[in-house]
């Protein structure tokens, strides 16, 4: 039987009636899903909110940006994950203010009162007060960017065809890249893979010499957040591949052509793919006090917020300090499932009048690839990189998208290119504009 929706007062969201506590949950994640599925058919009710209706899987947006996967198979819908969870209500909805006092949320779309609130709404792109950079570069934190600068390249390379003039045409097929994380190594990777075999056989009026590819990293090593061994070995097969790679060297501006750093005028590239930063995506309502470095949220050990009894925070946006990690876990994937699952736990620990269980992170280990064949591992104490490295990514990376259609595209996509060496999604869909 379909359960009775009512609004309770004013412009309230409509909702199912219902007698169990509320847990609202802002942010259809990592965290807020793993959260969720814990809470599947237990004795709260719960409400999603997010302002997408689907659940990304981040760490293959470069993928889509390089054109190697269709966007689709890295994105899920957020209703058909919650099929057959019979507590769980998605409601597509912009969160723009908490107002703890009288216990609700204000969205776009109407208010939310809730008895647990959960804040897992991750990070956006942080460009430091850069303000020509934002304006001129693309991030690529969601799936619309990732398409963004997919059209982006492609559309570069449409003009570069019909210019004549020669430095806009070595503007046009320069591509700078911002950050020397996992995400700007795996990008400028992907980039090198498509200069050495796309690029001569879709634009043989083009020199394929041409095409640049740099990767500016302010630190004086790659992934800074694995050991010195994979740090060294991602710059090895990098620069095997033919990328530029420029340590010790911080971006000033871009003003959608010269590159100004420390050092000098760098170059002059049309495209500039920012992955130099994230910041925390608070909510308006938060006390100021509990704002941590990187627009986290301060929170204990239980994931609970300072001065808030019913209030945490989970996943990126959660700064959870401790002697092991002093600046808070890092801002990973694995951090998220496991605070989601931890917080499930605690709170129907609560709601059975028992004691809340402090979370203990488990580190499984890092893992970033730099083109086909070859990827760098920190496992325990094992460092490792090459072709097993790169086996051991696809395999982690394949079983950890969500759904089994999706898990299917992007194997068949692999596999494809595997052994063609052709990527299969070289559309601009839509026109991109910076
Ligand atoms: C390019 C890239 C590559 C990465 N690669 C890796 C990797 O290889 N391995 C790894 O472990 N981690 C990787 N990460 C990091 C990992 O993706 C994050 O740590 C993880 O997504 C954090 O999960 P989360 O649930 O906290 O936030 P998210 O997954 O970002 O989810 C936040 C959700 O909140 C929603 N939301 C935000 N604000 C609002 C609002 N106001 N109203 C409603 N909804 C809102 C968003 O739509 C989103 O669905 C990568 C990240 C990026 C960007």
């Amino acid at each position: 039987m379909t359960p009775m929706q009512t609004c309770r007062i004013g412009d309230e969201i409509c909702l199912p009636d219902s007698s169990l506590p509320r847990v609202v949950v802002i942010g259809g994640g990592f965290a807020g899903i793993s959260l969720v599925k814990k809470l599947k058919n237990k004795p709260v009710q719960v409400v999603v909110l997010d302002k997408n209706n689907f659940h990304q899987f981040q760490p293959l947006l470069y993928q889509v940006a390089t054109s190697g996967i269709e966007p689709d198979s890295i994105v899920f819908p957020l209703r058909k994950l919650f099929n057959g969870y019979k507590n769980v209500f998605f409601r597509m909805a912009i969160v723009n203010e908490i107002q703890s006092e009288s216990n609700t949320i204000v969205t776009d779309i109407g208010t939310v009162e809730y008895d647990h609130l959960v804040i897992a709404t991750g990070s956006t792109t942080n460009f430091f007060g850069l303000q020509d950079v934002q304006q001129h570069s693309v991030g690529m934190k969601t799936i619309q960017e990732a398409l963004d600068i997919r059209s982006l390249i492609l559309q570069n390379f449409e003009k570069a065809v019909v210019t004549c003039d020669e430095a806009e045409r070595n503007a046009l097929t320069n591509f700078a890249i911002v950050g020397g994380g996992p995400a700007g190594v795996e990008t400028a990777g992907a980039m090198a893979e498509f200069k050495k075999y796309i690029l001569p056989k879709d634009y043989p009026e083009l020199d394929a010499s041409m095409m640049s590819i740099y990767l500016i990293e302010a630190e004086d090593e790659l992934l800074n957040a694995m050991s010195d061994k994979s740090s060294e070995n991602a710059l090895k097969f990098l620069n095997k591949l033919g990328v530029d790679v420029r340590l010790n060297t911080s971006v000033q501006s871009y003003d959608g052509l010269n590159i100004k750093t420390d050092k000098t005028v760098l170059l002059q590239a049309k495209t500039m793919i920012w992955t130099a930063g994230v910041k925390g995506n608070v909510p308006t309502g938060i006390n100021k006090e509990n704002i941590a470095r990187g627009n986290r949220i301060l929170v204990d050990d239980y994931c609970s917020i300072k001065g808030y009894k019913n209030i945490y925070a989970l996943g990126d946006i959660a700064a959870m300090v401790s002697d092991h990690y002093p600046s808070g876990h890092p801002m990973v994937a694995q951090v998220a499932i496991q605070q989601g699952k931890q917080l499930a736990n605690n709170i129907l620990l609560q709601l059975q009048g028992k004691g809340r269980k402090r979370f203990s992170y488990k580190d499984k280990g890092s893992l970033a690839t730099i083109g086909k064949r070859k990827a760098v591992a920190d496992i325990g104490k094992l460092r490792f990189g090459g072709y097993i490295a790169w086996l051991l990514w696809s395999v982690v990376h394949l079983l950890s998208i969500s759904g089994f259609r999706n898990k299917l595209l992007v194997g068949l996509n692999w596999a494809w290119s595997y052994f063609t060496y052709d990527k299969g999604n070289r559309l601009i869909i839509r026109k991109f504009r910076i």
